[in-house]
């Protein structure tokens, strides 16, 4: 079986890949299209970033993929719901860079109170500028979290450390960690913070959820981050409340628009504008990160190659099953979600004698998803039965 790892990801993903008795080949760049697709052929396995494009296409043409690995957050490259219908499983990292995003908001909070792009700038410049003006110790003020998932959380935790007082807003049901207090809707958070930080998923109805109408609330003189996505942010708004005043502070991370390679021009309206902090997208770029995310999406992958452990899957019913001592083979089975399936399996191992030592079933939507362990050799002729059935997408048989 082959693995091909496009764009890079760090290379302690590959030791997890080969104990899976996969070979390896890499390739620096994203691949796109015809090219991706020809590189594809008969390869079992695919680990990419965020740039290389996994169409409906590409997923068509490339019958022998059977896992897609995105060693990164976002799976918006990948399409997923024509990966599933073709029983490809999909994995990522949707919090092996977390700790790294949220010592980036840390060190940008304590930046904006204490000033200090403007003190560096100014001293590179050649102008001495001592001075308390508008420093500020971020002990003892209060830290408003919009967005209490795996960032704002462990968000919350490290700021307590700092002593700061963390209150949070979130649309789900969230346990509040350490003392953090949960505000029952976003304008008590806005009330109440001295510095704000948006941890929100970027789902479509985010879009513009923070905007002249939200800055307006804030209080005066707080400061606003924003490492979450760039569409959830007017950046207009921020801008002109930064020039009034009213906003002493900003650090953004991300951009309703993005450019595509390094080198390429960037433009913004906050560019320029007095203790703002703009990053290029690089809240969770650490090495750390890097590691961490090869360490994760190589286990998934290899888990399902060995023995199709689904767990964390973003697309497939996420399936673990310890094997019996018993167990000679594993037929793994991807399918249409339609009733009376597995009873058609069990059914069809009665009839070749075949005794079952473990299953599991899970279904998600229009895909159900089988692991079946049994206790002696798999006849042809049941391969072959199930194979054909209508609602077939992918048996494979583990040894
Ligand atoms: P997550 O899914 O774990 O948490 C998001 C939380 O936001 C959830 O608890 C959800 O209920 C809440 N939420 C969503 N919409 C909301 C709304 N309108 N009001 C209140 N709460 C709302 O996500 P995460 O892993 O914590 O990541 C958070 C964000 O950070 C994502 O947008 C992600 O893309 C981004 N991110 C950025 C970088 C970077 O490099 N800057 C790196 C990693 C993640």
């Amino acid at each position: 079986m082959k693995a091909l790892m496009l764009e890079n990801p760090h290379t302690d993903a590959d030791p997890f890949l080969t104990s899976a008795g996969l070979a390896v080949t890499r390739h620096p760049g994203a691949l796109q299209g015809d090219e991706l697709i020809e590189a594809l052929q008969g390869v079992t396995v695919l680990g990419i970033r965020s740039k290389t494009n996994v169409t409906a296409e590409v997923l068509k043409r490339c019958p022998s993929l059977r896992c897609i690995g995105a060693f990164c957050i976002g799976t918006n490259q990948i399409d997923v719901a024509a990966a599933t219908a073709k029983g490809v499983a999909v994995f990522n990292a949707p919090f092996s860079n977390t700790r790294s995003v949220v010592e980036l908001a840390i060190g940008e909070i304590i930046a904006l109170m204490r000033r200090l792009t403007q003190r560096d700038r100014a001293l590179h410049e050649g102008r001495w500028e001592k001075s308390a003006a508008g420093a500020h110790e971020v002990r003892g003020k209060t830290l408003g979290i919009i967005g209490y998932g795996n960032i704002g959380a462990q968000l919350s935790v490290v700021a307590e450390a700092l002593g700061m007082t963390v209150v949070f807003y979130d649309k789900a049901e969230k346990l509040a960690l350490g003392n953090a207090q949960r505000m029952r809707s976003l304008d008590e958070l806005l009330r109440v913070s001295d510095i704000i930080s948006l941890h929100v998923d970027g789902v479509t109805s985010n879009a513009s959820m923070f905007g002249a109408e939200q800055f307006a609330k804030m209080k005066s003189g707080s400061i606003f981050l924003n490492l979450s996505r760039g569409f959830v942010v007017d950046t207009y708004a921020l801008r002109d409340h930064i020039l009034e005043g009213h906003i002493a502070g900003a650090a953004v991370d991300v951009f309703p628009s993005e450019p595509n390679a390094n080198g390429e021009p960037f433009d913004c309206v906050l560019r320029g504008l007095p203790n703002v902090i703009l990053t290029p997208h690089i809240g969770g770029s650490t090495l750390e990160a890097q590691v961490s995310i090869a360490q994760f999406v190589g286990t998934r992958i290899s888990r399902y190659v060995m023995d199709g452990t689904t767990s964390m899957s973003v697309n497939l019913p996420r399936l673990a099953l310890d094997p019996s001592q018993d167990t000679k083979f594993r037929l793994t089975y991807v399918h249409r979600n339609t009733p009376g399936v597995l009873a058609l399996i069990n059914q069809a191992l009665a009839e070749h004698g075949v005794n079952i030592t473990g299953q599991i079933l899970g279904t998600a939507a229009e895909i159900g998803y089988v692991i079946t362990d049994i206790a002696s050799d798999i006849p042809d002729s049941f391969i072959a039965g199930i194979t054909e059935l209508p609602d077939t997408i992918r048996l494979r048989i583990i040894d």
